[in-house]
């Protein structure tokens, strides 16, 4: 080893020196000789900066040191981004996981309609211009009793879609104990303006009144609309006006009744153990003329915001221009077409839909997985902590169901540093898990690394990569 001393720091190699060396080549086979030019220009300034920094006693480099150096740089900058993870975090529909896990016949659906051209707005019967939700709408009509169905990006793009189509420039009735805020910047209040609409609150936060609506309709009200209340519950002294009130109320003015069902399930919940949610179908069932609803909920599809209702409404809403900057691309079409038709089936739904699948997963079934895996995760962590099993609950997430919690069991992880400094070794043992190649995302609780196992459905992946654990 030589040193660099600042009279010798132009002493590096030339990038051309590096790119002929023999142990080079097959970098360059795999990355393409103009990329590799970039990565050993970037490493050689990288080192150049470095010494420069330096008091010029650091050890040049050797050759290989740079062709490691320039490899673990082209691992870097050609990883994606976005990559799966195993959400042992108990909350099953997780917002920043990515909602819904799909289903393989919508992955595949997915796959089939990306890999070339397809029909997604071409008739093959007449051999002319056809409409995407043609895809997708005789489906939705089937599943909700709807008349008429059309899907747009997400359900906060179906939302404002609606209140620009019916609304712009008008008054929209809401209670106050409606006027939710969604993670992410879905706020009713500022989706109402930025749709033109004007938001008229009405009654108050836990009470709110037929006649306070009654009382809030004038020349200017374009619709009435219920919120649904996804991500809370007001409890104790509450009132709230029953949805065919509103909706009886609304037809005898004329008006058109909206509700935005957020979750939006299209089986009755209660046959699989969970709470009852409402469905579309009741909803339309009750009297609204539109019902929006998100795709990657508890509907178990992929992103996407679905509004069902009445024919010439959603005509309407074909028509506004909004309609082509919201709309759904070929490969989510294809995935939500492919979930749609597993309800056709509900006999084998659970089985088949992975979000019902967790969501319905028998505690017993979980528990037994916890005893599996707890003496084989037990075994890698031996040098840092004690694992062993505890029961928990899940959420559903996604606002959904907000106070309803599923029995769980998960595997509890313990740092073995008692004391002082034993929540850095929490951190530093959950960082190790999130550095896995395929990421393992639990919860910090009560002192212990929590991975809910209600979610892990491919056991085999998640120890095949334990001895990678990056752990003292
Ligand atoms: C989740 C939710 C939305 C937003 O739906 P996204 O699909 O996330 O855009 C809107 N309204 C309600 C009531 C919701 O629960």
């Amino acid at each position: 080893m030589t040193t660099v001393k600042a009279s010798q720091r132009l002493m590096l190699p030339s990038v051309d020196r590096i790119l002929r060396l023999p142990a080079l080549a097959g970098l360059q086979a795999q990355y393409g000789r103009l990329f590799l030019t970039d990565l050993t220009r970037a490493v050689l300034a990288e080192i150049r900066e470095s010494a420069a920094r330096g008091d010029g006693s650091e050890p040049a480099p050797s050759d290989e040191d740079i062709v490691g150096a320039i490899a673990s740089r082209a691992v870097r900058e050609t990883r994606p981004s976005l990559v799966p993870v195993f959400n042992l975090t108990g909350t099953v529909l997780h917002t920043n996981l990515g909602r819904a896990a799909l289903p393989r016949e919508a992955v595949e659906a997915v796959a089939a309609v990306s890999r070339g051209a397809s029909n997604l707005e071409f008739d093959l019967e007449k051999g002319a211009r056809g409409d995407r939700d043609s895809h997708i709408d005789a489906l939705l009509c089937k599943l909700t009793g709807a008349e008429a169905a059309t899907v747009v990006n997400n359900n906060a793009a179906a939302v404002f879609l609606v209140l620009n189509t019916l609304a712009l420039r008008k008054e929209v009735p809401v209670s106050r104990g409606e006027l939710i805020e969604i993670g992410g910047a879905f706020r009713m209040p500022d989706i109402m303006a930025r749709a033109g609409c004007k938001l008229r609150e009405v009654g108050t936060t836990n009470r709110t009144h037929p006649k306070d609506f009654e009382g809030a309709i004038g020349p200017r009200t374009a619709m009435l609309m219920t919120v649904h209340t996804s991500n809370y519950e007001v409890q104790g002294f509450t009132a709230r006006v029953p949805e065919e009130t509103l909706a009886a109320l609304a037809h005898s003015h004329g008006l058109p009744y909206v509700v935005d069902l957020g979750s939006g399930t299209l089986v009755d919940l209660g046959v699989y153990g969970l709470p009852h949610e409402e469905t579309p179908a009741e909803a339309i069932a009750a009297g609204a003329d539109l019902v929006t609803f998100s795709g990657d909920k508890l509907l178990g599809g992929p992103q996407a915001g679905i509004i069902v209702g009445r024919r010439d409404l959603i005509a309407k809403l074909r028509r506004n221009p909004l309609k082509r900057a919201l709309r759904l691309d070929k490969m989510t079409i294809a995935a939500l077409s492919a979930v749609l038709a597993l309800y056709l089936d509900k006999d084998r739904l659970a089985e088949q839909l992975p979000t019902l699948r967790m969501l319905s997963r028998p505690v017993a079934d979980i528990r037994a997985a916890a005893g599996r895996l707890a003496p084989e995760v037990a075994r890698r962590l031996e040098a840092v902590a004690t694992v062993d099993t505890e029961e928990c609950r899940s959420q559903i997430g996604s606002g959904a169901l907000p106070v309803d919690l599923l029995p769980s069991v998960a595997l509890r992880i313990r740092p073995k540093s008692e004391g002082r400094g034993s929540g850095a070794a929490l951190n530093r043992i959950a960082a190790a898990f999130r550095a896995l190649p395929m990421p393992v995302i639990g919860r910090i609780q009560n002192d212990a690394f929590l991975l809910d196992l209600r979610c892990l459905e491919e056991e085999s992946a998640f120890l095949g990569q334990l001895h990678q654990l990056d752990l003292p």
